[in-house]
């Protein structure tokens, strides 16, 4: 059986808990050990694809897809998950599995259908035990399935959430099942510094660590997120308020490079000490490789800009993988990218601003459903056509892309289904396999599937073979008989799925490096291990850059 991290949250939520959880899992593969993550959502929804990225962020998408069964008889898809995962992944180096991402909707609804089948004939269901049971359950199951060293729970939001309550209660419970040194746990919350005293502010953690208290739960370890770094007397009266030892306090402030804390964390001995509570005597942390990745990323840079035109440009967290494979990309080439939000929405109303797109060195088209800033996104995509700029759409952004280039060759109506079902000419339409089904809770073409490129396409140029794997979440899917049309016209269909049913990638032809994915390659970029499109895409943009000095780009 493997041993037990709790991460728990105080103060605020969104002041880095995963990327804490992700580098505390980074300190045990550091040390030959075996990690896999959970992550506990408790909202009610069954999984996160039905969410709006302004709500909670990015979408992540998983390789594989669960067939989860809350009950016989009953099964539901799941390979989007918590965005949580890809920060998981990303340190990690690993693919999680979707049954990793707990959420209060699965954990309710096998509840639910357990009573209606009489599971629980003559008692009264109750969120103790039945809930707290069904969670302890869920996180047994990860345990048995992937058998990891180590595994960490990240439960989400904050201690003193109404909805989080029966986690924290079924953590205490799991913590009395198991024997001493096979759990510890981690509170994560804020230290503010005080611009107006100088002073850091152990207060709201002071506050944080009794609500966990007054649930029976007594942290092992403190990590305190802030500006600035803990001050030794910071670091005392946290411990002393909160029951742990100083060196149990562990800093964690702002740094430009999230990859950098596992090694803060190191330097802290957080490692040692975990390894400590939890009894388990390992090799020496080995941690070169991770520094060397580090210090590329640390290294200064010159600055690439690249636009990103789209729907959900009010947070920051919509479209973070594709944030990160580019600056995986870019850290790869030597060079920094800087990213800019374009809301599409702007271009609608006024389609002269469209111009604002030609000062970038690169333009990426993202993901996304639904009309409202669609046209906007498809116009940017016909500029970047005839300003040459270099141009990557993903998934949505492809689609779009599409529909652009066949207004550009004549088909003025041109438009997806989605964006306009009474279309004269519908490029883009629903997936054959689409059209009956009404539900919406992962029903999308979803999880990996395997790629066919094209030989002497740019994509090919990327990847370098003819077979790959990469992510998919689409319904809609460009039209083959309209992209034929264009072969050789300008366009060229540069991947296909293994059936040659659906249209994988399309680009254009000539030394234009513009190109458009149905998949999302984002999902399985890794800070030492770039996304090829992505790396393509950037070097393109560096070209425009180093060959526009004098005036286009000089963003
Ligand atoms: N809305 C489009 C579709 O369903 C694109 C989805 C996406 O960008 N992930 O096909």
């Amino acid at each position: 059986m493997p041993k037990y991290v709790f991460v728990t949250g105080g103060v605020l939520s969104g002041i880095g808990k995963g990327t804490t959880a992700a580098a505390i899992g980074k300190l045990f593969q550091f040390r030959g050990l075996e990690v896999d993550m959970i992550k506990i959502d408790p909202y009610l929804n069954v999984d996160p694809g039905t969410l709006n990225p302004i709500e909670h962020g990015e979408v992540f998408v998983t390789d594989k897809v669960w067939k989860f069964t809350p009950y016989k008889g009953f099964t539901f898809t799941i390979a989007e998950i918590d965005q949580d995962f890809g920060t998981y992944e990303r340190f990690l180096d690993k693919n999680m599995h979707p049954r990793n991402n707990i959420t209060s909707g699965q954990v309710y609804l096998s509840t639910l259908l357990q009573e209606r089948a009489g599971e629980f004939l003559g008692e009264t269901v109750q969120i103790i035990p039945h809930v707290t049971d069904e969670i302890k359950r869920r996180i047994r199951m990860v345990a048995e399935e992937s058998s990891p060293d180590v595994l960490i729970t990240e439960i989400g939001g904050t201690v003193g959430d109404i909805e989080a309550s029966p986690y924290l209660e079924a953590v205490r419970q799991f913590r009395l099942e198991e024997d001493p040194g096979q759990t510890a746990l981690v509170h994560v919350t804020l230290v503010p510094y005080l611009e107006t005293v100088g002073q850091l502010k152990t207060k709201p953690t002071q506050h944080s660590v009794k609500t966990l208290l007054s649930a029976g739960l007594q942290p092992d370890v403190i990590v305190a997120r802030g500006k600035r770094p803990l001050t030794e007397s910071a670091r005392r009266k946290i411990s002393l308020y909160s029951n742990v030892p100083p060196k149990a306090v562990i800093s964690n402030p702002d740094t430009p490079v999230t990859y950098s804390i596992p090694l803060l964390f190191e330097k802290q001995g957080l490692g040692d000490y975990l390894c400590d509570i939890l009894r388990l005597r390992t090799r020496r942390p080995k941690l070169s490789s991770w520094e060397k990745t580090v210090q590329l990323f640390e290294r200064k840079k010159e600055p690439v800009w690249i636009a990103m035109p789209g729907k959900y440009t009010q947070i920051l967290d919509s479209y973070v993988s594709i944030n990160k494979a580019i600056e995986h990309a870019a850290v790869a080439l030597g060079v920094e990218a800087k990213i800019e939000f374009v809301d599409t929405e702007i271009v609608e109303e006024d389609p002269s601003r469209v111009e604002i797109v030609d000062k970038y060195h690169g333009i990426l088209l993202t993901p996304g459903f639904g009309t409202r800033g669609a046209e906007g996104m498809i116009k940017v995509a016909q500029r970047a056509l005839n300003s040459r700029i270099p141009f990557l759409g993903i998934c949505f952004g492809a689609q779009l892309f599409f529909i652009a280039f066949c207004r550009e060759k004549g088909l003025e109506e041109a438009n997806s289904t989605e964006v306009d079902a009474d279309t004269p000419h519908p490029v883009v339409d629903l997936l054959p396999e689409q059209r009956k089904i009404s539900e919406k809770g992962g029903t999308m073409r979803l999880g990996a599937h395997e790629i066919v490129v094209k030989r002497g396409s740019k994509l090919f140029d990327a990847y370098k073979k003819e077979r790959v794997r990469e992510r998919f979440r689409h319904r809609y899917h460009i039209i083959p008989k309209y992209a034929r049309r264009f072969e050789g016209r300008g366009l060229t269909i540069s991947a296909m799925d293994v059936s040659e049913r659906i249209i994988n990638a399309i680009e254009v032809e000539g030394d234009h490096w513009m190109v458009g994915v149905q998949f999302h390659p984002e999902f399985t970029s890794r800070p030492n291990r770039p996304n090829p499109v992505y790396v393509e895409f950037l070097r393109a943009a560096l070209r425009r850059k180093r060959t526009s000095s004098s005036g286009g780009a000089s963003r």
